[in-house]
């Protein structure tokens, strides 16, 4: 069976890593072919060398400034192209990028069944995550296989009478690809990396989401600041998202702030390890809140509504929002009360046990 990998953005390499290489073990029965489109370039390409995954076609759609608009465009075009050339029996796509919804939507129009790993979370709040809350329910809908990381996700699939027999419950792939890392020996080149969490508690911030850009972000910056000030034994180290509008905000506000580390974004073995120096994460990133308790690392997400809602009922991650009051009184809950630090900081993780990729390879060779 031919099985074509769509990826298009960091995550969705991280994710479908652990994938591609249970589809390369079963060689054999299955043909497994890669293809880029790039959307987001130099970080994907971090964790293609990390993962020495092969890559059949690239699309590099990456321009300056794009738009969503111009990313569809060109996603389903090149893609097109590619399928037509190549002609899988199987297109497999990832997540709510609008790489996965427009490689989806091309493998539509051929009539090549396509597979949606990480089916099925909702929001149901139509701009929150934008563009991503759409693209990951015209992917499902597009979609003939559906791999839901959760029963939860599965029964949101289910209501929108999706086939159940299509509908495999399979845990999130992000923890494969985490387990194999953090397992992976790591050293910090920057002196300034490796010797971050030693004397200090560190606080880890990772935020990128198109609609905190403005006011939100800035109040997210001046929480950090403020919270430094206030706390001698807190540092922060910040990998800023290359996107333009984040760097700008950012650096004018925490450049050169003691305790502030602002630096590149990592490669994702540098990054497990930071996650695991840290004493705990306030994000908005979506794979970090999956991978987090994995590392007894209480997460504080800076959104206002999730798709992933079941570390949040399994008291491992809390919502705060991206006010300024909410995210200070929720970071300093967890400075000042160790019980509430340790019962976040529980191991519990309803997100997967690593062999999430495996269940997906057995049932993609199961379909022959
Ligand atoms: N990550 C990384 N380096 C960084 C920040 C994040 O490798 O500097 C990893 C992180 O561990 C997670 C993924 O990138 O697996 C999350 O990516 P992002 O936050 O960009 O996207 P989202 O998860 O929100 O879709």
């Amino acid at each position: 069976m031919r099985v074509l990998v769509v990826i298009g953005t960091r995550p969705e390499a991280i994710k479908m890593a652990p994938v591609i290489r249970e589809l390369l073990r079963r060689e054999d029965s299955i043909e497994v072919r890669v293809c880029l489109t790039a959307q987001h370039r130099e970080l994907l390409d971090q964790v293609i060398r990390l993962f020495t995954l092969p890559v059949d076609h690239d699309l590099d759609v990456m321009a300056p400034d794009q738009s969503i608009t111009q990313v569809t465009t060109s996603v389903l075009t090149g893609l097109g192209r590619v399928l037509a050339a190549a002609r899988p029996e199987i297109v497999l796509v990832h997540g709510d990028t609008t790489t996965s919804f427009a490689a989806a939507l091309a493998a539509f129009y051929q009539k090549i069944p396509v597979g949606h790993v990480e089916a099925g979370l909702r929001t149901y709040t139509r701009y929150s995550p934008f563009p991503e809350e759409m693209n990951r329910r015209l992917c499902d809908a597009l979609c003939t296989y559906h791999y839901a990381p959760t029963a939860g996700a599965r029964e949101n699939l289910l209501r929108e009478h999706l086939l159940p027999e299509h509908i495999v419950v399979t845990g999130n792939t992000v923890i494969d690809a985490l387990l194999h890392t953090a397992a992976q020996p790591c050293t910090f080149t920057d002196p300034v990396l490796e010797g971050l969490g030693r004397e200090r508690r560190l606080l880890l911030v990772t935020a990128h989401r198109r609609e905190s850009f403005g006011a939100p972000f800035r109040a997210i910056c001046t929480a950090i600041r403020d919270l430094v000030a206030r706390h001698e034994d807190l540092e922060v180290v910040y990998p800023v998202h290359p996107n333009p509008q984040v760097q700008r905000t950012v650096y004018e506000m925490l450049a050169g702030i003691e305790r502030v580390h602002l630096v590149e974004p990592l490669e994702y073995l540098p990054f497990v390890h930071l996650m695991k120096k840290s004493h705990l994460i306030l994000t908005d990133s979506g794979g970090i809140q999956e991978e987090a308790p994995s590392l007894r690392k209480p997460v504080l997400v800076m959104r206002e509504v999730t798709e992933r809602p079941e570390a949040v009922a399994a008291g491992v991650v809390q919502l705060v929002g991206v006010a300024y009051d909410a995210i200070v009184k929720g970071v300093e809950r967890l400075l000042g009360d160790e019980g509430a630090y340790r019962r976040m900081a529980s191991g519990a993780n309803p997100y997967g046990d690593g062999h999430a990729s495996a269940r997906i390879a057995e049932h993609l060779a199961g379909l022959q």
